[in-house]
């Protein structure tokens, strides 16, 4: 029996994660749930799973959560305090860190250093301050397993092999709801086109990501930490049908993938259970029914997001923080109609000029970072915008 927390239990991650632990309830037990604004839902989640503790993101709500939850016997806490208790519960062997943007470092901090091991789906963590998290991993001997659907493909074909054979890393891309839109086409999107993922059902936030390939290059910088591997070595193929999850080629020209039909059950069952493996209801493979599978390299004018966090992770510790920061913006902004798809990239690449990278030696500047991105961020999209 793993005993387990759930940051972000109310999103998508969070509620396959759910989906996990309702099928195996003799294997995982939820101590403590965290939400942002959707108290309806958790509260539903509690009544379920009966979490000792029960967390919402925002102060403000405290109060009509307790009203809730009256009755139940669950202990009510927010704010940072509340995710913190929740990461570091006694009880709790492993935190599901299933939080969206930057708001998931410090509790995912907390938890490592009180020596939980993560199962790691909130990729802006690494995309921020991978550093000082791959050194608290090692310094507090916790284990970090990759949620994000690549890098769990990629952890799987690397388990048994020597880091210093591999010759590359490909992550693979599906190209997002955008693959056939010529380029000039791409400022007049919708924000509903956006939305419209081709493969994978995912929050808002990553579903933008997608669209603008900032996804992948966010999980371009994920790998770098994940598997110590420089950025030169991993590259990234569109592979639209997202059947092969990821791939890792060895200096003696071998090349091992994870396939699977893309559902994000297979891979936070397999964070959840390792080293075993429990059924997840994901359907399986059958590669007679496709019609191919096809790879190719992404087209740069349609992945300038992706470019830019290239830059970024060359730039210096500050500069992906930066870049992060003015991602969550500008796609906010988007989201809320203010700017158009393509303005995406171009509040990005202001925010990053305007930036001299540092080096970062503390979460707290960490953060200081990621707020002067925000504010810089936030000028440059009332400026561009409509
Ligand atoms: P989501 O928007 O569906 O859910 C986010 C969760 O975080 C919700 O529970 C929400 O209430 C909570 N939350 C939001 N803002 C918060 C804040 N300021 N403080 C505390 N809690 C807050 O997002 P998602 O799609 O589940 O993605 C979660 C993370 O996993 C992201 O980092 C994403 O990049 C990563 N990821 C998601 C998928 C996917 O398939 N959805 C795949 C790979 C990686
Ligand atoms: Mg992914």
């Amino acid at each position: 029996m793993k005993n387990i927390t759930i940051l972000g239990s109310t999103g998508s991650i969070g509620v396959s994660t759910l989906e996990i632990v309702e099928a195996h309830p003799d294997k995982f037990r939820v101590i403590a749930l965290t939400a942002g604004k959707n108290l309806e839902l958790l509260v539903r989640q509690i009544r379920q799973f009966s979490p000792r503790l029960a967390v919402v993101a925002f102060p403000e709500d405290i109060p009509l959560l307790k009203e809730m939850c009256s009755g139940l016997d669950v202990t009510v806490m927010g704010g940072v305090e509340g995710l913190i208790a929740a990461a570091t519960a006694d009880e709790t062997e492993m935190v599901v860190a299933a939080i969206v943007g930057a708001a998931g470092l410090i509790p995912t901090a907390a938890a490592i250093r009180a020596r939980k091991d993560i199962a790691l789906a909130n990729k802006e963590t690494l995309v921020t301050a991978g550093h000082l998290f791959m050194d608290l991993v090692a310094e507090y001997g916790v284990r970090l397993f990759p949620v994000d659907s690549e890098h769990s493909a990629i952890f799987q074909s690397i388990e048994g092999h020597r880091n210093e054979d591999i010759q590359k890393i490909i992550l693979t891309a599906s190209g997002g709801p955008f693959l056939n839109t010529p380029p000039s086409l791409l400022p007049n999107v919708t924000v509903r086109d956006a939305l419209n993922h081709p493969n994978w059902n995912m929050g808002k936030k990553i579903t933008i990501d997608s669209a603008t390939m900032m996804n992948k290059g966010l999980e371009v910088i994920e790998a770098r930490w994940l598997f110590n591997t420089p950025v030169e070595r991993i590259e990234v193929n569109i592979h639209p049908q997202s059947i092969v999850h990821s791939m890792v080629e060895y200096i003696d020209g071998c090349v091992i993938a994870q396939l699977g039909t893309p559902d994000m059950k297979a891979p936070i069952a397999y964070a959840l259970a390792y080293p075993e493996r429990v059924t997840t209801g994901v359907k399986p493979l059958d590669l007679t029914t496709l019609s191919g599978l096809t790879f190719f390299n992404p087209e740069p004018e349609k992945s300038r997001c992706m470019g830019l966090a290239y830059r970024a992770i060359t730039s210096g510790e500050s500069m992906p923080a930066v870049m992060n920061a003015a991602n969550e913006i500008a796609v906010a902004e988007f989201l809320d109609g203010k700017i158009s798809f393509t303005q995406i990239a171009d509040a990005i690449e202001r925010t990053m000029s305007s930036h001299s990278a540092y080096d970062l030696i503390t979460i707290e500047e960490v953060l200081k970072a990621d707020h002067w991105g925000r504010e810089l961020a936030r000028e440059i999209c009332k400026e561009i915008g409509h």
